[in-house]
């Protein structure tokens, strides 16, 4: 790592760290591990957003393209949300700590919004969370394709081993809940 980009970094790292982030770090982007076998529990529809969100399977690609374009960034800045809740059974804190998590992520765009970078992907934790009901549910378009945020999930990558290569753990606690984003960059030559 060359000085400049020592300093990029650590300015990306404080920057999330500032927004809200529990824990951030810059990861290489070959140290990502992905598997189409995530897109299959996408398919099985836990959630119950599979098909209803322009940013969530099938709409926002097929799994071997999108898994291939995340080998095509350098590097990852990886980030965490931790949040407390009441006890183990809080779903509805989950949810309300999932949505605080989106502000985070897309305040990050501002931090990547300058000269150094190529090429940015931002991805979130789980669906696209701008809209409070994706417009595909009455097949319209994406109302802000510009602030759009798939998934890490749906791009295939494994969750708990980017927490690994990225030095953070992937449970923080009895009742807390964590959550991951991540955004792939590849900096201007000579940065
Ligand atoms: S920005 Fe809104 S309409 Fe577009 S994918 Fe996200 S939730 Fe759906």
């Amino acid at each position: 790592m060359n000085f400049m980009e020592n300093k990029i970094f650590t300015k990306l790292v404080a920057e999330a760290k500032a927004l809200g982030a529990f824990k951030a770090n810059i990861i290489e982007a070959g140290d990502i591990i992905t598997d189409r076998a995530f897109r299959g529990m996408c398919e099985s529809n836990a959630c119950g957003v599979y098909g209803k969100c322009w940013m969530c399977p099938p709409y926002v690609g097929e799994i071997d393209e999108l898994m291939a374009r995340v080998g095509k960034y350098d590097y990852a800045l990886v980030y965490q949300t931790v949040t407390e809740l009441e006890d183990s059974f809080d779903f509805e804190g989950m949810i309300e700590a999932k949505k605080k998590s989106y502000p985070l992520a897309q305040s990050l765009r501002k931090a990547f919004d300058d000269v150094h970078f190529e090429k940015v992907l931002h991805l979130g934790a789980g669906g696209c969370g701008v809209c409070e009901v994706c417009s595909k549910r009455t097949n319209e378009p994406c109302r802000f394709p510009e602030l759009a945020m798939p998934s890490l999930e749906a791009y295939g990558i494994n969750v708990s081993e980017l927490a690994k290569a990225s030095g953070m753990k992937y449970i923080n606690g009895q009742n807390t809940v964590t959550y991951f984003g991540a955004v792939l960059f590849s900096l201007r030559d000579g940065e």
